[in-house]
């Protein structure tokens, strides 16, 4: 084509609002109406070669990575995220530096959370005032802990269930009210399993934290990259040290009753950007790779 007709061309894609080197931007969030405790996937096209690519869902910001012929995120809709309409927003800057955005929403449907209504003794509820501060002391270094995004993407593919069986883990989110006081939402998965039976490591990721803490007992977090973690709790053994990467399917300790926890069984938690999500919603996350 001469230069003449160049002109005329990259006139007209001007004209039409566009640039030249950059195809149209799409952004699609699979579930688009995710229900609470959700993890969506937003997958990002037309960002090809960009300098930088960021947005945020909910207000929790979204960290892309390079998925296929685009980009994809994945993002947490935490089980007390308010029911309705929530907004998202893409922004890409071009290798020419020219930045472009998406908006757009997507609804979180309200899911319905078991209630229990438990009556105990006083003194099994009421904490000493040296055990409430070491529980607080406790709870603020996991939420530190899950502020801590690492920005390189360990996880691959699909997560995989933390211990054999055919049981589908329980309790996730019930609401639990003991002697007429609301308390926190049980925020992961129950699989029941005897003492001793191995836990593994729902997916690849950096052994972020080995600890016995009061409520959890013997734990460990795996950090999977990009402000994704995944919790084991009430282990009996931890058979892997703080800073080991470990594989899918890889031994990390074995079911036990520590902490506080009526007998032997895997507490199985997961948050994506300090969401707290149900941990089924990770298995079932639709990326191959
Ligand atoms: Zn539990």
């Amino acid at each position: 084509m001469g230069a003449g007709a160049a002109a005329l061309l990259l006139l007209g894609v001007l004209l039409l609002g566009g640039s030249p080197a950059s195809a149209a931007l799409e952004a699609r969030v699979v579930p688009p109406a995710p229900r609470q405790g959700a993890v969506a996937v937003v997958f990002l096209a037309g960002a090809q070669g960009a300098r930088q690519v960021e947005g945020s869902l909910g207000g929790r910001s979204l960290a892309f990575f390079q998925y296929g012929e685009g980009y994809a995120a994945i993002a947490g809709i935490d089980l007390e995220a308010r029911p309705g309409k929530t907004p998202w927003r893409v922004g890409v800057v071009d290798s020419g530096g020219e930045g472009r955005q998406l908006r757009g929403s997507v609804t979180i449907k309200t899911r319905k959370f078991p209630v229990q209504r438990l009556t105990l003794p006083t003194h099994m509820v009421d904490l000493d005032p040296e055990t409430t501060r070491r529980a607080e002391s406790e709870s603020a270094r996991l939420k530190t802990l899950y502020e801590t995004a690492t920005p390189e993407r360990l996880w691959r593919g699909s997560f995989t269930r933390p211990v054999g069986g055919e049981g589908k883990g329980e309790g996730f989110g019930s609401r639990r009210i003991i002697n007429g006081q609301p308390r926190l939402p049980h925020s992961g998965l129950d699989f029941s399993a005897e003492r001793g039976v191995p836990v593994v490591a729902a997916n690849r990721g950096r052994v972020a934290l080995v600890a016995d803490f009061f409520f959890p007992g013997r734990l460990v977090a795996l950090d999977h990259g990009l402000g994704l973690y995944t919790l084991y709790m009430h282990l009996d053994r931890v058979d892997v040290s703080e800073g080991t990467l470990v594989e899918r399917g890889e031994p990390i300790g074995a079911v036990g009753a520590s902490g506080r926890a009526t007998g032997p069984h895997l507490h199985f938690a997961a948050q994506v950007r300090q969401a707290r999500v149900d941990p089924a919603a990770l298995f079932a996350v639709p990326l191959r790779d």
